[in-house]
């Protein structure tokens, strides 16, 4: 007998890379190998020397397809076996190792947009609906748009495996959220592109599009993001460390240097309107959805928890956003002696 394995990857597409996939059919208990791919069809090699590689690096069973199927997340890497200059998750791999000492964590909250053609689900053909106020956690006809398709999506991450925490609607129709984590930071971000690959899946059944677009509908109505939830194992312990980790986000460079790696079109979204701060000014406080990073109520109550950075665009990749916080927070904690 035999069983499918879906190989998904992350391709070479600017501004923001897309996710691949294909099937290889593999026989009852067989590891799963090595695979190739065309480069050159996923704008990340030349015709001449196209053939790419597939290293599976987290696997979960199929929630789709049942049985003994997988979906293989994979990395690429060049035949010599070196990461390609595409591969994210490698750098991210050296930093989490450097600083697994500090047991960092991370929940991501994924905003998207349902999209039926270039609109928004639920936007009237031709025209516009009531504004915002109405749709965020809505309930009912007119109210929210595409429940059926978020469901199903819910209930393949559960079946996968993946630590998926929470789904609610968001404040445009046809704009939705769901939360991985809290979990360290490879996890968290391979858990949020096999989740992603799920919800591109799922849609197209509903022949409806999950765009990640940062700003889906020009004017009055609220980009996406990817809110991400951060602490080590001090931070959870105490308050010190959550203000060294604010302050280390803001210093120098950082804050343009963090904003450029937050996914393409971060100047359309974080305007400074719609619960968000300027892209080009840091500044973070307690319960406040206007600053680039929040520290939440109940965590400045407790004295302990975890940070909320704002700004990571719904687009963003999860290896960059990760591995910066990573550096830049548990660089400082560290001289901080904060560990
Ligand atoms: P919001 O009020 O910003 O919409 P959500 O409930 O959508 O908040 O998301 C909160 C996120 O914070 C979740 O993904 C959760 O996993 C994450 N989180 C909670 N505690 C921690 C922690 N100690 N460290 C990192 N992330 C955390
Ligand atoms: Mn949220
Ligand atoms: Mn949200
Ligand atoms: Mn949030």
């Amino acid at each position: 007998m035999s069983f499918k394995a879906e190989y998904l990857w992350i391709d070479g597409t600017r501004p923001t890379a897309k996710l691949r996939s294909k099937t290889k059919i593999l026989a009852d208990g067989a590891e799963l190998p090595l695979w190739g791919f065309d480069g050159s069809s996923t704008q990340q090699a030349e015709g001449n020397s196209s053939d790419l590689v597939l290293k599976p690096v987290f696997s979960c069973p199929d929630p789709i397809r049942g049985g003994d199927d997988l979906l293989v997340l994979c990395e690429v890497l060049n035949t010599d076996l070196t990461p390609h200059a595409t591969n994210t998750r490698a750098p991210l791999r050296a930093v989490a190792e450097r600083f697994a000492n500090q047991e960092p964590i991370f929940g991501i909250e994924q905003e998207y947009t349902f999209l039926k053609g270039s609109r928004p689900l639920g936007f009237p053909e031709g025209g516009y609906p009531a504004p915002q106020g109405d749709y965020y956690c809505g309930v009912g006809t007119g109210a929210v748009f595409g429940r059926e398709i978020v469901e199903r999506h819910l209930d393949r991450c559960l079946a996968a495996g993946l630590g998926v925490c929470g789904v609610n609607a968001e404040v445009m129709p046809g704009q939705w959220e769901f939360q991985i984590g809290a979990l360290p930071p490879l996890e968290v971000a391979d858990h949020l592109w096999v989740a992603r690959w799920l919800l591109h899946r799922t849609a197209e059944e509903y022949e409806v599009t999950a765009s990640l677009d940062p700003k889906p509908a020009p004017g009055d109505w609220n980009g996406a993001g990817a809110h991400t939830n951060f602490s080590t194992r001090a931070m959870r312990e105490g308050y010190d460390p959550i203000i060294t980790a604010c302050d280390a986000l803001g210093d120098g460079d950082k804050p343009l240097e963090h904003v450029r790696n937050y996914g393409s079109g971060i100047e359309t979204r974080l305007t400074g309107a719609h619960e968000t701060a300027p892209w080009d000014a840091y500044t973070y406080g307690t319960s406040d959805r206007g600053a680039s990073v929040r520290i939440p109520w109940q965590v400045a109550a407790d004295k302990k928890g975890y940070i909320e950075d704002r700004r990571p665009n719904a687009n963003v990749d999860p290896y960059v956003v990760t591995r910066l916080i990573v550096d830049t927070c548990c660089t400082a904690l560290e001289k901080a002696d904060q560990v």
